[in-house]
């Protein structure tokens, strides 16, 4: 079985699989290939079930998105300004409980981001957030606004993110799971 071996300075071994199915293995430092062939080993079947289930949730939701019904012109048009509309006014109610500021916020048609926060203020989202249940909005817009205070993904970060959103990473990974489908319309 193949699997990626990554040492660091832990105290115990961990398995995970990823979703594209690869394997990975973290151990201590101080923890030869012997061990880690016979963890992986003894693992092997609970990681060939993991793996089946990662595959059939890929497979589901390519699935999902050839049955995306098609839209009009109309549909888009409708769908940008909405979120034009939602995004204006979350960011509002957040930046005031936040006590933080903003410049500009623009609505784009991005195929690879959510959203983003310049040097100056001016917060980008992605109107297909719209599409998302709207927890899953707020979340964007709380992450970008934190931005304002943060400028990085550190801990104190995460600490202004969680303030206002303690469910923050359920959120996350609702939009790293399904952010695909959404990316496709
Ligand atoms: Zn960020």
């Amino acid at each position: 079985m193949e699997y990626e071996w990554i040492r660091s300075a832990r105290k115990t071994m961990s398995l995970e699989v990823k979703q594209d199915g690869k394997v990975i293995v973290r151990t201590p430092m101080r923890c030869g290939r012997a061990r880690v062939e016979r963890f992986v080993r003894e693992k092997q079947d609970w990681i060939i079930r993991v793996q089946q289930e990662m595959e059939q949730k890929v497979k589901e939701r390519e699935e999902r998105k050839e049955n995306l019904p098609q839209w009009t012109r109309e549909d888009y048009e409708h769908h940008q300004r909405l979120a034009g509309e939602v995004l204006q006014q979350r960011a509002a109610y957040f930046a005031q409980r936040m006590g933080v500021d903003y410049g500009r916020i623009s609505v784009r048609d991005q195929k690879t981001r959510w959203g983003s926060c310049s040097a100056k203020g001016n917060l980008n989202f992605n109107w297909r957030l719209i599409l998302a249940p709207e927890q899953v909005l707020d979340y964007v817009v709380v992450h970008e606004l934190a931005h304002r205070r943060e400028m990085n993904h550190s801990k104190r970060f995460w600490a202004l993110v969680e303030a206002v959103l303690p469910d923050y990473q359920s959120r996350r990974r609702w939009l790293k799971e399904n952010g695909d489908l959404l990316m496709s319309r």
